[in-house]
């Protein structure tokens, strides 16, 4: 079936004695045994599974083109999963424009167990330069944030398969809808599906999809049943519910991500526009290949420094001057003081996500914003 009918009835998963259309929300946490011991309902207790992640995690398997997926209570715990997964002493290359919560997991929480390489992935043949004997694993991160870098899945899925290595890719921007890194070669998916996938800023969660069930598949499973950072069913049940519209909504966003990014590109005050959808992006073409359009996702460059990037988000009145993206509502950010003092995000970047308003409203907010 198609993504758009998937997205629909693929979390749907049983029958109910009421005949409901929709699945409910399944609260317990134990479920009954049957007099052999077994469980012929399917789930044991809710750590383990339940009806509403299990929804969750098949309707995700299904829009990437994966075999199984692990639902997690964030994006940031589906990346740790990974990284907790490897053994000790593995190297990791990941990108230099990584998002900066994975970047701080590495360099803190598993600093003293995984050796990493962070590197630029947008220059495919600088990656063979930085293969070693412990590195088991590519982490690449596509439309990256906030640089909206694009890396060539198939280009690194090749290299990766060369030196049998695990290829994950941090899908958040692109959501399932734009781009599908399993059918370009990638052994993992990862989501933020506090994002796109959730879609109304009110759900955090993450999602890991496999392309295989594999060694490194059962170990992540079992971090998920065992660990327990696991979605509450109102989240999975949530989540479900926004997946429906989907496919839709980011028809919207891409819409309104490029004619944003247009506007701005000839703005006066504005310098640079990050946007995949541009023609002068310089991996437009990559972006063309791979995404089925280029979402609601862009950074500019402001001309001057910081006090006229941290004016033009505290002018702005439609969108909502907050970190995170993907949501309904358009929202606005000084992206460097959210990273903090370490960060290596130009002071003057504003990053957008742009919402489902009317295109008008955004531009008319953006460009009263603009003008001092
Ligand atoms: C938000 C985000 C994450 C982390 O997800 P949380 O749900 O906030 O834990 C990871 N990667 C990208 C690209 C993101 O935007």
């Amino acid at each position: 079936m198609k993504p758009e009918t998937l997205a629909i009835h693929a979390g749907n998963l049983y029958e109910t004695n009421t005949k409901d259309v929709t699945a409910p929300i399944n609260l317990s946490t134990t479920f009954l045994r049957d007099k052999d011991g077994g469980y012929s309902g399917g789930h044991m207790y809710s750590r383990v599974s339940n009806p509403n992640r299990t929804a969750l995690e098949k309707v995700l398997a299904n829009l990437e083109k994966g075999v199984d997926a692990c639902a997690f209570s964030s994006g940031n715990t589906a990346g740790m999963t990974l990284f907790q997964a490897l053994k000790p002493g593995s190297h990791i290359i990941a990108p230099d424009d990584m998002y900066w919560g994975f970047k701080k997991q590495l360099q803190t929480i598993f600093a003293d167990t995984l050796e990493i390489d962070f590197v630029d992935l947008t220059d495919t043949e600088n990656l063979h330069n930085f293969i070693k004997k412990n590195t088991v694993l590519i982490w690449i991160e596509t439309p990256s944030n906030p640089l909206l870098k694009i890396t060539d899945v198939s280009a690194v899925a090749n290299i990766a398969k060369q030196h049998g290595l695990t290829l994950a890719c941090d899908s958040t921007f692109a959501s399932p809808s734009l781009q599908n890194p399993i059918t370009l070669g990638a052994d993992i998916v990862m989501h933020s599906s506090t994002k796109y996938i959730g879609g109304h800023s009110d759900v955090l969660g993450g999602i890991l999809i496999t392309a295989a069930h594999n060694e490194l598949w059962k170990k992540i499973r079992n971090i998920q049943q065992i660990g327990g950072a696991v979605p509450s069913p109102f989240d999975c049940f949530l989540l479900v519910r926004s997946i429906k519209t989907l496919p839709y909504r980011m028809q919207g966003h891409s819409e309104n991500g490029m004619a944003l990014a247009k506007y701005l590109d000839q703005h006066p005050s504005v310098d640079t526009v990050y946007y995949p959808g541009l023609s002068q992006h310089p991996q437009h073409e990559i972006a063309k290949k791979q995404m089925s359009s280029f979402g609601g996702m862009l950074s500019i460059l402001v001309k001057g420094g910081v006090e006229d990037a941290v004016r033009v988000v505290n002018k702005v009145k439609l969108f909502a001057q907050a970190t995170s993206l993907g949501g309904v509502e358009s929202l606005i950010e000084h992206r460097a003081s959210v990273e903090g003092p370490d960060t290596k995000t130009p002071q003057n970047l504003i990053r957008i996500s742009a919402g489902l308003e009317h295109i008008d409203d955004l531009i008319a907010d953006i460009d009263q914003a603009l003008s001092s």
